[in-house]
């Protein structure tokens, strides 16, 4: 198509608004499916010429979409949103949460800034993504089950490094307010279960306490990762510096009287980008085989100890974006770049060989809250950029 027929800049914005307002009103909590939104958001891809690819959880109940235009080649861009939203359960809202409120120049609903806004950007341009003369295909990835621990764009990743020529890079767009951001810390999340043995509570020779040997477990992860025990990032703007952990269940017993035989930990830590998680996971699992396990079974041979890895969510490292830092200030005019404290799913493009940078419309100091909103003023930001991306895309 010839250029002359590219949509001008004030429609881009006016239909991002309009699919926003579409967006938040599938109800997308990550407990929910997300099939409807993913269909309707395949719709609108496919009418720009998109080639569209799905990838589904075990229930097939939920789905990844990754929606291509542009020539079938290597050094394209990836822009990336996950659908699912945090619950509105509990939380003191002025208006519908899933109906898009617009009150001044703030537009509310829930996900407006954590990321449907990106979403609703991204959806505009492909029109004019379509009406470019792409040198470089545009992905659209659109995942699910982000908020509960990033589960579904591994299987996206998975199915971009099988099927399609390897992008350039990748532009996650959680809330930023545009800024770009090139580090955050990984999350290790698991689940640890104690097994000794139960006694009357008079006969402590004879049980073995799961919650004594869990909490000296506890107490080992405090040494390690307590605040400021573990060493501090050289990587600017990592807000603690250090590597960081929390048990943020710890179950255990059933009366005072009686030696509890089972514990269950729920923790996580969150490393800097320096850590080998790998390398620090397998020191910690190795601590609970060889040092408090056979603690456990001295007295009681069938003591267990079980770990099972929840989620692992990558760290981003700035280390590895460098020239997309470079490229993505030349293209967009950004002035430096920033670190946050929250997980994306930056890491995992950048695990699969495709640097990864954050940056999208919206605060994340309103997002996961009552009366979540984003401004106008971040979404015509957003288009903006992607109309400079979709120019770069067609030279
Ligand atoms: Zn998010």
């Amino acid at each position: 198509m010839a250029p002359q027929s590219r949509p001008p800049a004030d429609e881009v914005l006016a239909d991002a608004l309009a699919h926003l307002e579409k967006l938040i009103a599938f109800d997308t909590t990550s407990a929910l499916s997300n099939l409807a939104l993913i269909d309707w958001a395949a719709g609108l891809l496919a009418a720009s010429g998109a080639r569209l690819r799905y990838t589904f959880d075990d229930g097939k109940t939920k789905a990844n979409l990754l929606a291509t235009i542009g020539p079938d080649v290597a050094g394209g861009v990836v822009l990336s949103g996950h659908t699912d939203v945090v619950p509105v359960e509990g939380q003191a809202w002025t208006s519908d949460p899933f109906r898009l409120a617009r009150r001044g120049v703030r537009l509310f609903g829930r996900g407006t800034a954590d990321m449907k806004g990106f979403i609703a950007a991204c959806l505009a341009i492909a029109p004019l993504a379509a009406a470019s003369a792409l040198q470089r295909p545009i992905h659209f990835a659109l995942s699910y089950d982000e908020e509960v621990g990033c589960l579904g764009v591994p299987r996206l990743v998975d199915d971009m490094k099988e099927s399609l020529p390897t992008p350039a890079f990748a532009i996650v767009g959680e809330p930023t307010m545009m800024q770009l951001v090139t580090a955050h810390k990984g999350c290790c999340v698991f689940e640890t279960r104690f097994v000794g043995r139960a006694a009357h509570s008079s006969l402590a020779h004879f049980g073995v306490s799961a919650s004594v040997h869990a909490a000296a477990f506890v107490t080992y992860l405090d040494e390690l990762l307590g605040p400021g025990r573990s060493p501090a990032s050289r990587i600017q703007g990592l807000m603690p510096a250090h590597t960081t952990f929390n048990v943020g269940v710890f179950e255990s017993g059933t009366a005072m009287n009686i030696i509890p035989r089972d514990a269950r930990l729920a923790w996580e830590y969150r490393a800097i980008p320096e850590l080998d998680t790998d390398a620090f996971t397998a020191s910690l699992m190795a601590h609970l085989d060889e040092i408090v396990l056979p603690k456990m079974q001295r007295v009681f041979p069938e003591a267990a100890i079980n770990t099972t890895k929840l989620a692992h969510v990558p760290v981003l490292d700035p280390r590895l974006n460098r020239e997309l830092l470079a490229l993505l200030t030349e293209i967009g005019g950004f002035d430096g770049e920033t670190a946050v404290a929250f997980g994306t799913e930056a890491g995992f493009f950048q695990a699969a060989g495709v640097p990864a940078i954050v940056c999208g419309p919206g605060s994340i100091e309103v997002a996961h809250r009552a009366d979540e909103y984003v401004d106008c003023d971040q979404i015509g930001q957003a288009t903006v950029f992607l109309r400079k991306i979709v120019d770069w895309a067609a030279t």
